[in-house]
Parts: C-alpha cells; sequence; structure tokens
C-alpha cells in the first residue's frame, strides 16, 4: 500500500478548512504558530515510512508526553502507580478540576493534567535530576539524541499557568503531591514543552505498535502487559472528554496535545503521526482527527 498517495488524496478531500478551529491562545507561545501548517508521518514496524506536508517541522508535543511520563512512571512503581491515580476516563476536559474534589484528589486516569502532575511528582520524588533523566528517557525510546524541551514554551506556560498550579495545590491538600508544588509545575511545564517533528513522533512511539520494544533498537522499553495497558488508557483517555468520539471515529489508541500533535498506535503495524495547530474547543486537532478518521477508513483497518 503507497500511504503516500493516500495522504495527499485525504489531504484533498478534506476541501476548503480556512475557518475551522483555533490555535491554543492560553499558552502565549503557542498562538504565533503558523494554523495552516499540516504535517503526518507514518512508520510502519518494519521500518517504511510515508509522509507528507510539513512532516519535518518541529511543533510543541505538549500533552502527548504525558504518555512517555506515565511510561517511565509506570515502570518504576509497578501496580503501586494505581493508588494515586486512576484507569478511568474522564469525560471532562483536560485541566478541569471539579472532578479532582468529588474523588479526594486522586485524578481520574495518568492523561488528564491532574494525572499526569501526580506522574511528574513521581518523577520529580524518585531522581536527583528528573528533567535530565526524563529527556534522556525520551532520547533513548526514540533513539534520536537532538530531542530536547523547549525553554521558550515552558516559561511561556509558567506565566499564565494558574489552572495548573490549582489542581497541584488541590491534589497537595489531599496528599497527593508530595514534593515542593513549584518544582513538580517546573518538571510538569518542562514535560509538555518537548518539540519534535512528526517523523520523529512516530519514530518515538512505534516502540507502543512492539508491544514494549524498540523495533529499531531491538531493547525492551516496557513489558508486553504494561505497553497493552498504556495502549488502553491512551484509547479511553486519551482525548479526555473526546476519547470516544476518537475511538468511535479512527479507531485507534492515540493522545492529543493542544500543540496540534496527534499520535495514534497500530498495535503490531504501525505509529503515525499528524500535526495540524488548530483545535476544536476540547482542545483536540481539528484536522488530525479528520484526516485520521478518513485513514482508517480508507485502509479499513482499525483496532476492531
Ligand atoms: N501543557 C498543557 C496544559 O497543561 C497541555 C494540555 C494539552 O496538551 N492538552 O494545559
Amino acid at each position: 500500500m503507497n500511504y503516500n498517495k493516500l495522504f495527499e488524496k485525504i489531504y484533498q478531500s478534506l476541501g476548503n478548512t480556512e475557518n475551522l478551529g483555533q490555535v491554543a491562545s492560553y499558552i502565549p507561545e503557542l498562538k504565533n504558530v503558523n494554523p495552516h501548517k499540516f504535517g503526518v508521518h507514518l512508520t510502519t514496524l518494519n521500518d517504511k515510512h510515508y509522509s507528507f506536508g510539513d512532516s519535518d517541522e518541529k511543533f510543541s508535543i505538549q500533552s502527548i508526553a504525558k504518555v512517555l511520563a506515565l511510561v517511565l512512571a509506570y515502570q518504576l512503581e509497578d501496580e503501586k502507580l494505581w493508588e494515586r491515580v486512576g484507569v478511568e476516563p474522564s469525560g471532562t476536559p483536560f485541566n478541569s478540576l471539579v472532578q479532582l474534589e468529588y474523588d479526594k484528589g486522586i485524578p481520574r486516569n495518568p492523561l488528564i493534567n491532574a494525572g499526569a502532575l501526580v506522574i511528574s511528582d513521581i518523577l520529580v520524588g524518585h531522581f536527583e535530576d528528573p528533567k535530565k533523566h526524563f529527556i534522556e528517557f525520551v532520547r533513548k525510546v526514540s533513539g534520536i539524541s537532538g530531542i530536547d524541551y523547549s525553554s521558550r514554551i515552558a516559561d511561556s506556560e509558567k506565566s499564565t499557568g494558574y489552572t495548573n498550579a490549582a489542581l497541584a495545590n488541590l491534589m497537595k491538600s489531599f496528599g497527593n503531591i508530595r514534593n515542593d508544588i513549584d518544582t513538580v509545575l517546573d518538571f510538569y511545564f518542562s514535560l509538555c514543552s518537548i518539540e519534535m517533528t512528526c517523523r520523529e513522533l512516530s519514530r518515538t512511539f512505534l516502540f507502543l505498535a512492539d508491544y514494549g520494544v524498540c523495533p529499531y533498537s531491538k531493547e525492551r522499553m516496557i513489558s508486553t502487559s504494561k505497553s497493552k495497558r498504556i495502549n488502553a488508557i491512551m484509547q479511553l483517555c486519551g482525548f479526555y472528554d473526546e476519547a470516544g468520539e476518537f475511538s468511535f471515529k479512527v479507531g485507534l489508541p492515540g493522545k492529543s496535545g493542544v500543540g496540534g500533535g496527534i499520535i495514534a498506535i497500530h498495535p503490531n503495524k504501525y505509529s503515525i503521526a499528524v500535526w495540524s495547530p488548530r483545535l476544536n474547543a476540547k482542545g483536540n486537532s481539528i484536522l488530525g482527527m479528520k484526516f485520521l478518521e478518513l485513514f482508517t477508513t480508507a485502509t479499513k483497518a482499525s483496532i476492531f
């Protein structure tokens, strides 16, 4: 199957998309991104590559990085992890505070902001230099030494990060944040600031299509069972209160970020990264979701 041709055909079929959605503006730096960028890259387990558009341009992966933080924390904590964060879909926006009070400071899942802050707290408590350790982990998983945080994006988010600070404070009051709040927030904002191209993103996540093994280095990153569970969490929680919609229309485990990126995994086959910065009201890339829907429809292949 020549996906390059299919990518182009699907992109053309999207028609006039001028007025669809808005780039994220609550993080000042993200406002400066060209809203018309569009890129896609698919990497198969046997190292075939297909791409279209701005697939070699870096963008802020934002919440997609929460999955990698989860992988590292799950490795460290094993099943103890689930005492501090759940595995249920939240049905609420990614930065929602309301549920957290009812749930006594235990976030519904690790992919909403509250959950990722708990994961950040675990990593901060575990390593002498958590930012260094985490980025080295991401470089190992991806096999790409140049991947890095963007201090410009992290500082920008810090300057307006009131809701995340509120989430961290609320959880601290319930005893579910153990370390200094500013240190945890600083790690979280750095985590979200990582930049990758679509090509790099799809390569980084390929191990989740191969049941935890990096297909290029053959190194196991996480056990088969844990890898399947991470995919299950992405399937149910990766798009917040739109996880049902993504499952319904695309049929793959995936994760979005407010930078407009989406990663989706077809276990045993491929990982595909799409980037289009304009978001819907739920903070998910409009064209990215639509493109993946048309792609899994055209290829007649999803996990279902
Ligand atoms: N850094 C962003 C935030 O905390 C991540 C949100 C996202 O990508 N959905 O608001």
